[in-house]
Formats: structure tokens, C-alpha cells, sequence
């Protein structure tokens, strides 16, 4: 295998920014190209992310590709025997252990592909991606576009009832109906908390 870092076995990549902006796309383009040159590759996927098929990685154009679905970080090295690069999808959600997992792995001589969120509805950083992301080789932050002006979108607007969602929400809210959408920052909007609107 032709090594982009040769002296240092594995390493790590980190592809985020908001929904929408082609991050599971990109996860599985660059996972499809390492089995294209022969190497074998897998992904997995936190359990709480399955809004779309619990076996798949699915892209909202409809891209998909299989992945395992794992309950906790430590879960993933039992399932990586064999396998030359493993992709994350939706890394926002794992718990902090996360970070030394990965880095075990990378360590191991994998090469990661980390794909997620790096910041909430409110613009806050997401879980363990601030430290991924300090931690990583290469970097992508990718952008949207604005569903409010077509500009490029760097942020995740939850919306509640069509109207933007109070900042005292909480971060990860599973089966609840809710919306999003991709915003730039000045069209992104958060309502007063909750509490405070009484
Ligand atoms: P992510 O994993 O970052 O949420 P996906 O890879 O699932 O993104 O989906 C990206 C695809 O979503 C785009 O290629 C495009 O077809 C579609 N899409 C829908 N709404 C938007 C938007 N506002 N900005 C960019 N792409 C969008
Ligand atoms: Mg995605
Ligand atoms: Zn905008």
C-alpha cells in the first residue's frame, strides 16, 4: 500500500461541517477510492444515528454504502481486524472516549476517516470533534448551501414548528419531529431559552 505518511502508519482525517454539506458523500467517495486500489475498507456509525437504514451509511442525494452500527467507542477495534481504512459517520455523537480509540487505531497503522457535525444547532462545538480535529493529519470543513440565501452555509439551524429552536435545547434529541436546515451565520437563528420566554 502507498502511504501518504510513510514514516508513521496510520493516520487521521476529519471531514465536517453542518448537515447537508456532504459529509457522508465525501465519507463514502474516499472509501469507495481505498477499495478501487485494493484495500479493504469499512464503516461504522454511532447506534443513535438511525434516521435512514440502521445497515447503511445514506447520503441525502442517496449515495450508500454499508456500515456496522456500534453502541460505544470501544466496540470498534474488535471490528477492524483485516481492514486498511475505517470510515466514521456522525463522530459528533460518541462519547469522548472516542478520541483514544481512534487514536489507538491510528496508531495501529489505520488510516480514519472522521466525518461529522463540528457544531451543534447552536454554533457550539460538537462532543469529541474539537480535539479530533487537533488531533487529525488532514482537515476538511465543508460547506451547504443556505437554505434562507444560497450563500455558503457553515452552520446546523434546528428549526421547532417551523420557527428557530430555543438555545437551552438539548444537543442530541432522538425521535423528536424536528427540522433542519443549512444556514450561513447570518441567517442562522436561535430563539430566547425556554425558560425565559416563560
Ligand atoms: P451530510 O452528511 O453533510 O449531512 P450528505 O452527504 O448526506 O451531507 O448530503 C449532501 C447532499 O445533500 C448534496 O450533495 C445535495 O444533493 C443535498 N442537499 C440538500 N440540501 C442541500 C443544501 N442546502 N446544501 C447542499 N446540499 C444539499
Ligand atoms: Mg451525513
Ligand atoms: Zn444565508
Amino acid at each position: 500500500m502507498i502511504r501518504l505518511f510513510p514514516n508513521c502508519g496510520g493516520w487521521l482525517e476529519v471531514v465536517c461541517g453542518p448537515m447537508f454539506s456532504g459529509k457522508s458523500e465525501e465519507l463514502i467517495r474516499r472509501l469507495r477510492r481505498a477499495e478501487i486500489a485494493g484495500q479493504r475498507a469499512l464503516i461504522v456509525k454511532p447506534r443513535l444515528d438511525d434516521r435512514y437504514d440502521i445497515g447503511h451509511v445514506v447520503s441525502h442525494a442517496g449515495a450508500r454504502m454499508r456500515a456496522v452500527v456500534v453502541d460505544e467507542p470501544a466496540d470498534i477495534p474488535g471490528l477492524v481486524d483485516g481492514y486498511d481504512v475505517v470510515g466514521i459517520d456522525e463522530v459528533q455523537f460518541f462519547p469522548p472516549e472516542i478520541v483514544l480509540i481512534l487514536d489507538g487505531l491510528v496508531e495501529g497503522g489505520l488510516r480514519i476517516v472522521a466525518c461529522g457535525l463540528d457544531q451543534d444547532f447552536r454554533g457550539f462545538p460538537f462532543g469529541a470533534m474539537p480535539e479530533l480535529l487537533c488531533r487529525a493529519e488532514l482537515v476538511d470543513k465543508l460547506q451547504a448551501v443556505c437554505h434562507s440565501c444560497g450563500g455558503p452555509a457553515t452552520m446546523t439551524q434546528r428549526l421547532v414548528d417551523g420557527a428557530p429552536a430555543p438555545a437551552d435545547g438539548a444537543t442530541i434529541v432522538v425521535g423528536a419531529l424536528e427540522q433542519y436546515e443549512a444556514r450561513c451565520r447570518s441567517c442562522h437563528q436561535l430563539a430566547a431559552p425556554a425558560l425565559a420566554a416563560g
